[in-house]
């Protein structure tokens, strides 16, 4: 199919941006199928970008800025890129790490792709039509690339579809079939339900910050909150934590974090686990209970209507933890609400720190890690933000 462009809407593609909104098209040529390739042309008939259509406020999502072929030389030299990207940063092809994101999505030239690596198995998510109707050429170029580094290839995308295509949508492998299903992260093992859990099965996109809290542990009384797997409270307790308590809401999280306790230390009674909701634990736990605190919650905007109330959802989230926390202790608090821009999230939990009157420093400015880049041209792409503070 070829789509027109109205004037003047090829300007944002000019700059690379990855994404045409429906409003910006004149006309469409050709059978209307979701998910196939469109041609895109500016209002004088040049063509300017290749990418996948589909029904939606983003129409398409751009694969190329360079009139080539989008075939299986073409996914395997992305997918190619994406691995030398990943071995640069040190997390693929490392004998103590084999968790890492090998697709990013538009961070790595491939808008509503995402690939998680977990040991021997590659975890796909298609979050559009287009990706979905790749899923086979792409797993055989994944397969590809990718070599002896893999054996099983799950395809995850049945919340991630738009619900109005009405795709089969499926969950299931498309190489191999193993069960096995312990990763490590820095030399950490977790056991990830790639098939049950969220996203695809573990929230690769803290293990640097899961790092850096370690090195806060030694000696500490841990607070995780919004624990799921548990990544922060295995951490906390190779750093030397002196207690870790892990809470979540879901029942099913906390067998996550004691399976995951017991798979690195087990037998270890430093740590316990809590199925309660946040904020009747923060509310009803004693004051200096904890010296340190990571607060880690699902995103509160998922879209921009939602973002006042999210703030707020920050302000008193925050406004707990610094009213508890013991003096002395540092804080580590997230946002993954894209929505949620960098500065709105510091004067959210400025508001916070304010209203508990306690003296506040920033010692740490966090985000999201090198193996989820940011497109410079798609800077929405930009989502994890975090800030570790010392609260006297
Ligand atoms: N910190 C985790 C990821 C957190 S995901 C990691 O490093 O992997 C967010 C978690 O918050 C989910 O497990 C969800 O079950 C939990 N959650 C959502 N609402 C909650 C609430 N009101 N109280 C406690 N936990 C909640």
């Amino acid at each position: 199919m070829t789509i027109h462009l109205k004037r003047g809407k090829e300007d944002s593609l000019r700059r690379f941006h990855p994404w045409i909104f429906s409003g910006a098209i004149q006309s469409i040529d050709g059978p209307e199928e979701e998910g196939a390739l469109a041609r895109v042309l500016t209002s004088e008939g040049e063509y300017i970008a290749t990418g996948h259509w589909q029904v939606g406020s983003i129409a398409v999502r751009v694969l190329s800025f360079s009139d080539e072929p989008i075939d299986a030389a073409f996914w395997q030299q992305r997918l190619e890129r994406a691995l030398q990207v990943r071995q640069a940063i040190g997390v693929a092809d490392n004998p103590a790490n084999d968790t890492y994101r090998l697709v990013h999505g538009e961070g790595d030239h491939l808008p509503g792709l995402v690939v998680d690596i977990y040991g021997q198995t590659a975890v796909m998510q298609a979050h559009s039509v287009g990706m979905h109707c790749c899923r086979h050429e792409i797993a055989e170029a994944l397969k590809n690339v990718m070599g002896a580094r893999i054996d099983n290839i799950f395809y995850k995308s049945e919340t991630t579809l738009p619900f109005k295509a009405e795709l089969g949508q499926e969950n299931g492998f498309l190489l191999g079939g193993s069960p096995e299903n312990v990763a490590m992260e820095n030399g950490l093992h977790f056991h990830i339900d790639w098939l049950r859990g969220q996203k695809t099965g573990f929230f690769v996109d803290q293990r640097d910050n899961r790092s850096l809290l370690e090195h806060y542990s030694a000696g500490r009384d841990v607070l995780n909150m919004f624990c799921y797997t548990g990544g922060f409270s295995v951490y906390a307790l190779r750093g030397g934590a002196r207690k870790v308590h892990s809470v979540d809401s879901s029942a099913k999280a906390v067998e996550l974090v004691n399976a995951n306790v017991a798979l690195n230390f087990p037998a270890d009674d430093r740590h316990q686990a809590f199925a309660e909701d946040a904020f009747r634990y923060l509310q009803q736990m004693p004051t200096g209970a904890y010296d340190l605190v990571i607060l880690d919650p699902p995103a509160f905007a998922k879209h921009k209507d939602a973002l006042r109330n999210a703030l707020k959802g920050y302000t008193r989230l925050n406004a707990r933890a610094f009213e508890k926390i013991r003096s002395g202790g540092i804080l580590f608090t997230f946002s993954c609400s894209q929505a949620v821009s960098k500065e709105q999230f510091r004067t959210a939990v400025f508001t916070a720190a304010a209203m508990s009157g306690r003296k506040v420093r920033i010692l740490h400015q966090l985000h999201q890690p090198a193996d989820h880049p940011i497109n410079i041209y798609h800077p929405e792409g930009e989502y994890l933000k975090g800030l570790v503070l010392h609260v006297e």
